[in-house]
């Protein structure tokens, strides 16, 4: 019988191996971790607004058929000519692939970022950033080193905001927490363009940088990180910011195990595809997420989990037809729109081009969370998570 290996469990792994299922096509899923982490909400898990794990989906819970294999490892790469998949673990041959392993954080060359800073990449990343910031708090009341309260986070995207307005909820109670006066932190978000948010209108950017803005944070567009030595980053016109705490947003590329095998790739290192999702380099590997250099209409998608969710089911059905000699389906990506959190209680965006914002932003945001969840394992796991994922 023809092997399916998937690698990676994030949405559009995960969607992928559900609809495998659906099509009754056995198939093994290899992932770093035993569950399927939500990427979307990493800056929550940062921010410290829920425990960890509560980002968190067990892969054993969503894959229910005897036939759909889980491998816990972590791929090292990938030997086209041969057919194998080696991981940390040992070899794993496979008939067809799915490469759904994600992304890396893109420092575009800018001295000394990758050393010298943190970024959300995973859980893992997510939860060293949450400690940190805390033992900074902690290592203030020792020696009364400012340096210990100031935050650097470099970009306003999605993750950068997303994590800013997490941070502007959770000082405060550190604060109370550490007995430290709220006007000692200095929370700063560094970014290169002349506005937050490109993603969405105007209107919106404006909305979001007064709540921030309110709620403490600096935002300095229009400002460039040249350099980043331990705790110290450089700004263009040699100005200087010392920081205890410095968090990296500002950029994503794709896993580069896609470039190490030698795909056709982007400037982002994402594997080009066509229309089918299969690649162009090997017609027996489907590739999704923000792994995929997928375009339409002459354009590249974004990266988004959005498109990765939709991805999935693709890459399913049509590795299925191809193996059994059948027409596939042609990807077409439907933006339904983006949602920017500001902390737990509000939110900014635009729902199919209709913007929203404030507490019915914020609302939207938890209804999204809902949505994927209902995706994913159906009634079963939105009703089991929504309680420990969910802002209510
Ligand atoms: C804080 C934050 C907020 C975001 N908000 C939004 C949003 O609101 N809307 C939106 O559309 N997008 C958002 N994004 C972007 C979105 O999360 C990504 O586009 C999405 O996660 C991509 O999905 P994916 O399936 O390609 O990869 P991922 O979700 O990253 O999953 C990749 C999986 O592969 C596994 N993996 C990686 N390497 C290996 C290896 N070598 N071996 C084994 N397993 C491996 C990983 O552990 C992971 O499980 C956000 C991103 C961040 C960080």
């Amino acid at each position: 019988m023809a092997k399916i290996l998937v690698l990676g469990a994030g949405y559009a792994g995960m969607m992928a191996a559900t609809s495998l299922e659906r099509n009754n096509e056995p198939f093994t899923l290899i992932n770093k971790h035993p569950y399927h982490y939500l990427t979307t909400l990493l800056h929550e898990a940062a921010g410290g607004r829920k425990e960890p794990m509560q980002y968190t989906v067990k892969i054993a819970d969503v894959l229910r058929k005897p036939t759909s294999e889980f491998v816990q490892d972590e791929v090292v790469s990938i030997d086209r000519e041969k057919k194998v998949v080696h991981c940390k673990g040992g070899d794993q041959a496979y008939d067809y692939l799915i490469i759904t392993m994600g992304w890396i954080s893109e420092y575009f060359g800018i001295p000394g970022m990758k050393e010298n800073s943190m970024s959300i990449q995973n859980l893992d990343t997510a939860v060293e950033i949450r400690n940190h910031i805390e033992r900074e708090f902690q290592t203030y009341l020792e020696d009364n080193d400012d340096r210990h309260l100031r935050i650097v986070v470099g970009g306003a995207g999605l993750t950068g905001i997303e994590l800013v307005g997490e941070l502007c909820d959770w000082i405060p109670k550190l604060c109370i927490q550490y007995n430290i006066p709220k006007s000692k932190v200095d929370l700063q978000n560094i970014e290169a363009m002349p506005s937050i948010l490109p993603m969405v209108s105007e209107s919106l950017r404006e909305v979001a940088a007064r709540a921030l803005t309110e709620k403490g944070a600096r935002l300095r567009t229009n400002t460039k990180l040249m350099k980043v030595d331990p705790g110290v980053v450089h700004l263009d016109g040699d100005e200087t910011v010392e920081a205890g705490t410095i968090i990296w947003t500002g950029g994503v590329r794709a896993n580069p195990i896609l470039t190490e095998a030698g795909f056709t790739v982007d400037r982002r290192g994402r594997a080009k595809v066509n229309e089918f999702l299969q690649s162009v380099d090997d017609s027996n590997i489907f590739i999704g997420g923000d792994c995929a250099w997928a375009e339409e209409d002459g354009r590249p998608l974004p990266p988004t989990a959005q498109f990765a969710t939709q991805m999935g089911p693709v890459l399913a059905n049509n590795v299925t037809s191809f193996m059994h000699g059948q027409p596939m389906q042609p990807f077409q990506g439907h933006n339904l729109g983006t949602l920017a959190s500001l902390g737990s209680e509000i939110g900014v965006g635009q729902m199919m081009s209709i913007p929203v914002k404030g507490v019915i932003g914020g609302l939207a945001k938890e209804v999204s969370k809902i949505k994927y969840l209902w995706q994913l394992g159906g009634v079963r796991l939105a009703v089991d998570k929504t309680n420990e994922v969910v802002h209510l």
